[in-house]
């Protein structure tokens, strides 16, 4: 099992959106490390189901629920499923996010809305039924809700042909301050988390083009983030150690946007 520092999160619910690959899939395995239960989703049930046997087998909880979190039905199906194997999740990761390709000349209107459906609902929808249901469970006094919005820096840097990304990202950005302002007084911390770039299946084969190997150059370090880059952040954000901290937005992203 991957190893879990500092941040002890046993009796914890987690669900993360966006568990089946690239940073979801390693915030999945980090959060079963520092003792929380996990709950899997996004639509590949198959790389669900691996994870799951994997978080398992090295002596964690976790259970995998399909969701589409662009869709109302399947989010509040997904919760009903989780609250069913573990209770009421108190730890909202919402991950989950895709990319579109080329220029914004280039870019049909299904793709837009495509990309909004999952980067700007689908974190809207994911947030608000996890609110809704911690609320009923009395998060007020209990005063440990945890909502991670996973952002990027794209949100606040120019990154030239990303704009219909970079839009969605900023959204979630506001909109995660909005919601800590909204929720301050239920006992529920959101805040964002803004990464530089990673290479996951959302870059595809990008970094390895020459525009790609242009873009890493032009980084301060001249690198690409590892996932593993965003533990302790991440443990931070969903423990009791961050009880006052709501409505931040922290970028970690090796100095890329400096
Ligand atoms: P991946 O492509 O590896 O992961 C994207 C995840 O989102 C997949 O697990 C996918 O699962 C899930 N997903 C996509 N659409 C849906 C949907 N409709 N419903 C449910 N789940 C969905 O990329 P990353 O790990 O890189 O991306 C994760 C997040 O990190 C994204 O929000 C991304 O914007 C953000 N990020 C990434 C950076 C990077 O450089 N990689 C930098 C900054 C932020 P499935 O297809 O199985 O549904």
């Amino acid at each position: 099992m991957a190893k879990a520092p500092i941040f002890d999160l046993s009796g914890r619910v987690a669900l993360v959106t966006g568990a089946s690959s690239g940073i979801g899939d390693r915030w999945s395995r980090i959060l079963a490390a520092a003792g929380a239960r996990v709950v899997l989703a996004a639509r590949r049930a198959d790389r669900l189901e691996k994870l799951k046997a994997e978080i398992i087998a090295a002596g964690g909880q976790a259970i995998a629920v399909a969701m589409d979190v662009s869709d109302e039905a399947s989010t509040i199906a997904a919760y009903d499923a989780a609250e069913q194997a573990f209770g009421v999740v108190d730890t909202i990761v919402a991950n989950a996010g895709m990319n579109s390709e080329g220029l914004a000349t280039d870019l049909a209107v299904d793709e837009f809305d495509q990309l909004s459906a999952v980067n700007i609902r689908g974190v809207f929808l994911t947030v608000r039924e996890g609110a809704r249901r911690l609320m009923a469970d009395n998060s007020k006094e209990k005063q440990h809700g945890r909502i991670v919005v996973n952002s990027s820096i794209t949100a606040n840097h120019v990154s030239p042909g990303l704009a219909a990304y970079s839009a969605s990202k900023a959204a979630v950005q506001q909109m995660g301050k909005v919601l800590a302002r909204d929720w301050a007084r239920q006992g529920i911390n959101v805040n964002t988390i803004c990464p530089g770039y990673i290479r996951t299946e959302l870059s595809g084969d990008w970094f390895d083009t020459e525009g790609g190997l242009k873009q890493i150059n032009g980084f301060p370090r001249r690198r690409l983030m590892e996932e593993s880059d965003l533990d302790v952040a991440l443990l931070y954000l969903c423990s009791e150690a961050s009880r006052a901290v709501t409505g931040s937005s922290f970028t970690i992203d090796d100095g890329q946007s400096l």
